[in-house]
């Protein structure tokens, strides 16, 4: 499974840059779970990179937009748009430590409760 956050307002504070209540440990379980987790964002990539890489958190960033060596199948946005591949998954914005976004669920994103199988579970 390849999951794309969006950075500005989904990862981080929209206003103070602050990360998101719980975004390190949901990325890390992610990947423990053998997910691929990328990043995007249409402000300046090299900065936003040096960023999220200062905060902890490993990955590739990527220009909204513009052709990724991958195609997500889910994507994580504060406001998603049409365009973006895969299935939407639209969180309300992180905007600062004093105004802070709800921690993004493993089990809600993957979509662990509809998928459930009670018959092989
Ligand atoms: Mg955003």
């Amino acid at each position: 499974m390849r999951i794309m956050f969006d950075l500005m307002g989904t990862v981080f504070g929209a206003i103070d840059m602050s990360l998101r209540p719980g975004i390190k440990e949901t990325i890390k379980a992610l990947r423990e779970n053998g997910c691929q987790v990328g990043f995007w964002t249409s402000g300046p990539v090299e900065q936003y990179r040096a960023v999220l890489n200062g905060a902890g958190i490993t990955g590739e960033v990527y220009r909204k937009g513009v052709h990724l060596p991958f195609v997500p199948d889910i994507c994580v946005d504060d406001s998603p748009e049409e365009w973006m591949p895969g299935e939407l998954f639209a969180v309300k914005p992180h905007i600062s430590d004093v105004m802070p976004g709800v921690s993004i669920l493993v089990a809600e994103l993957m979509g662990f409760n509809e998928k459930r199988n009670f018959f092989r579970d």
